[in-house]
């Protein structure tokens, strides 16, 4: 943008121009008023000088003013004054300003008569010629205006009335002509010489003023260029900003509308993004936003634009391409160039891209709808499994429809008391005792029937409505486990997002004690991507919870990454193997090996071990030969309705209230490890 001039920068120069005009003008007028009066002086002076000169030198002037005749002395004295200095012609006029005599009538021989009109007095309007001759006549002199000479008289003159006194009383009057010429040129040549030092000072002010207003332009120019840029870009990354981007995605609809390129829009996000920021504070995380920008920006050409639109999400509209064919490529580049490890804060960072793609003209026209189709193209990438690129198609449209269904009918799920509880029984290493039940939720659907937690679980916890049903399901399964007969425990899965609200410890707290339920008989399923993120918050919430007498539970282990290491983190009271494992133990010698070393780990940090999946009675017997502690599993009871707890085990329990489940001491405390860096699989 180039720095507008502002009405108040136009007005303030304009008056600085009007200023100096006004000033110039000024001293030009003096000038000339002053010089005129110089030579209205200098005038009368030579008028008054000849005027004394004639009464001195003319004998019997009062006769030849009273025009009683001239004698050949007064002829002879006049014709000499009739070039005088500067003097060249003169008349003269008696007491009551009536021409005697003119000075170009000196050689005539006699006199002629003069008209009465001819009085003393420029050809003036008659008051005026009046007030002169009585002016003159009272003993002042007068100056007429200057005139152009022609008949042999100089170039420019002027009249000089003058009385012609002698002892004090005026005899007649002197009406002298005198050459101007020199003197008007002296003065021509004076003005021109001081009107050029004026207007060059003028124009100096002038020149500075200007070059003061050019400056203030060009400190203004940088100041909007800057606060432009401000307005139109992200500050951290240089990317452009949400605003500038829908202005740039506008822009490329109407200009297509109007002949122009084809382009397609791609959302990016970056893959695992919010684990860096958690783990390496958010400096780490600018600085991988930086570097991403810098190498989205070797991925395009001139003319594609680049956009940060909040947190981790970029757009970029690439500009010329027109079909899948095209944009293939771009944003192969773009997801090669992203997955490439970050340096930043000293370590090497795995961080990647998902890009979803939709075509202008293709998928949509409008820019709404075009940044909801590569929305949605980006989600199906990101559930491809992230680093990936996929394109918009119409059936994607259809699933995220159903998918906003879902979550809508989902929201309704809890008031319309479509939610229930199935308690899977746990039991002792015995497979005979029965020690609790995992509490796992049911959605029964109105119109599509059960809806398996694996489907609903992820979509509440995308849609932030996992906060409502994990309370709903820890004050249902503490609600119900009250009325089992002590000391049958009740285990909850949590999901890591309910860590994130920061009142979980009170909500476990209320579950508790609105239903009675000992702390003891609480547990708590965690996963381990919940400490992948390693937040001291959620450290210290699970202390808190550990605190109030619940124990926790690390379930599915084994499927995550690093698995041993979050075994350190936290004094777990139990371990949960995951099922893939003790469904490939009578398949896998190596499976067998891992679930011994869990077990034998586990126990060595006094970690009682669960085993889950539980399907077959070799897999009972292997399990219970390598010592697990716990067994679950299709084999020894499926889940079921709390209405349907009456099997055995649960009425022995009654009858043997000795084997309390006693609070684990913690052994470690918590030992903060660092994760291997670059590390990308499970280490068990
Ligand atoms: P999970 O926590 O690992 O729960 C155990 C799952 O394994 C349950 O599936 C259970 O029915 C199933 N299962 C138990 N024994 C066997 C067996 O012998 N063989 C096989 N093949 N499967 C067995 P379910 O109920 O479908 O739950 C799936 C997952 O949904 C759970 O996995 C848990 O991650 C999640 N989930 C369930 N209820 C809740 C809940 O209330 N809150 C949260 N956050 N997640 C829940
Ligand atoms: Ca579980
Ligand atoms: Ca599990």
């Amino acid at each position: 943008m180039t720095a507008q001039l502002r009405s108040a920068d136009w007005r303030s120069f304009a008056l600085w121009v009007i200023g100096i005009t006004v000033a110039g003008l000024g001293m030009v007028w003096v000038l000339r008023s002053e010089s005129q009066h110089q030579m209205e002086l200098a005038i009368t002076e030579s008028g008054l000088r000849w005027a004394e000169l004639a009464a001195r030198a003319v004998p019997d002037l009062e006769q030849v003013l009273a025009g009683q005749g001239l004698t050949p002395a007064a002829r002879a004295q006049l014709m000499h004054l009739r070039r005088v200095d500067d003097v060249f012609r003169f008349r003269l006029f008696d007491r009551i300003g009536l021409l005697t005599l003119a000075s170009e009538d000196l050689d005539l021989p006699v006199a002629p008569t003069y008209a009465a009109s001819q009085g003393v007095g420029p050809a003036a309007a008659d008051a005026d010629r009046t007030s002169i001759r009585d002016r003159v006549l009272a003993g002042q002199s007068h100056v007429g205006a200057v005139q152009s000479g022609k008949d042999g008289a100089p170039k420019v003159f002027s009249a000089a009335f003058v009385p012609i006194q002698k002892d004090g009383a005026v005899l007649g009057v002197a009406e002298v002509h005198v050459d101007q010429t020199a003197r008007m040129a002296n003065a021509r040549a004076a003005f021109k010489r001081i009107g050029g030092a004026v207007l060059l000072l003028l124009s100096i002010v002038l020149g500075v003023a200007a070059h003061q207003l050019w400056r203030r332009l060009a400190r203004q120019r940088v100041v909007n260029s800057r606060v432009l840029y401000m307005a139109h870009h992200d500050v951290l990354s240089g990317a452009l900003n949400r605003a500038s981007f829908n202005d740039v995605l506008q822009q490329a609809v109407w200009r297509r509308a109007q002949g122009g390129p084809p382009f397609a829009l791609l959302c990016i996000d970056l893959d695992h993004f919010k684990e860096v920021n958690d783990s390496l504070g958010h400096a780490a995380g600018d600085e991988v936003l930086r570097i991403a920008t810098q190498r989205l920006k070797t991925c395009v050409r001139e003319g594609d634009h680049i956009a940060r639109l909040g947190g981790d999400e970029f757009a970029v509209v690439l500009m010329g391409v027109a079909n899948v064919a095209a944009v293939t490529p771009l944003a192969q580049r773009i997801v090669d160039a992203l997955v490439v490890p970050y340096d930043v804060a000293d370590q090497r960072l795995r961080c990647s891209g998902s890009v979803g793609v939709a075509i202008h003209g293709v998928d949509a026209t409008e820019p709404d709808d075009l940044l909801g189709r590569a929305d949605m193209a980006l989600y199906r990438a990101k559930a491809q499994g992230r680093a990936t690129f996929s394109f918009y198609d119409v059936a994607m449209d259809r699933q995220m429809q159903a998918r906003r269904q879902l979550t809508h009918d989902l929201r309704e799920a809890i008031g319309a008391q479509q939610l229930s509880l199935h308690y899977q029984p746990l039991f002792n290493r015995d497979a005979q005792t029965l020690t609790g039940y995992e509490a796992l939720v049911r959605w029964q659907h109105p119109t599509r029937g059960n809806v398996p937690p694996a489907e609903f679980i992820a979509l509440a916890e995308e849609t932030g409505v996992i906060d409502s049903i994990g309370l709903w399901v820890l004050r249902h399964a503490c609600a119900e486990a009250a009325r089992w007969p002590a000391p049958l425990t009740v285990a909850v899965n949590l999901s890591a997002l309910q860590f994130v609200s920061n009142n979980l410890v009170q909500q476990v707290t209320e579950a508790l004690a609105d239903s009675g339920l000992p702390p003891q008989r609480l547990e708590l399923e965690i996963t381990e991507s919940l400490l992948m993120h390693n937040t001291e918050q959620v450290l210290s919430i699970l202390r808190a919870l550990s605190t109030l007498g619940v124990s926790i539970a690390m379930d599915d282990f084994g499927t995550g990454y690093s698995s041993l290491a979050y075994l350190w983190r936290f004094p777990f009271d139990k371990v949960k193997i995951d099922r893939a494992f003790t469904h490939n133990l009578g398949h896998d010698d190596k499976v067998a090996l891992i679930v011994h070393s869990i077990i034998s780990l586990a126990h060595s940090l006094e970690i009682r071990v669960n085993a889950e999946g539980v399907e077959t009675p070799s897999q009972l017997a292997a399990l219970q030969e390598r010592g697990c502690d716990e067994l679950q599993g299709f084999l020894l009871g499926r889940p079921g309705p709390a209405a349907s707890l009456s099997h055995q085990g649960h009425n022995e329990a009654r009858a043997s209230p000795e084997r309390r489940v006693t609070p684990r001491r913690p052994l470690f405390g918590v030992i903060p490890v660092a994760l291997p860096t670059g590390h990308t699989g499970p280490i068990v």
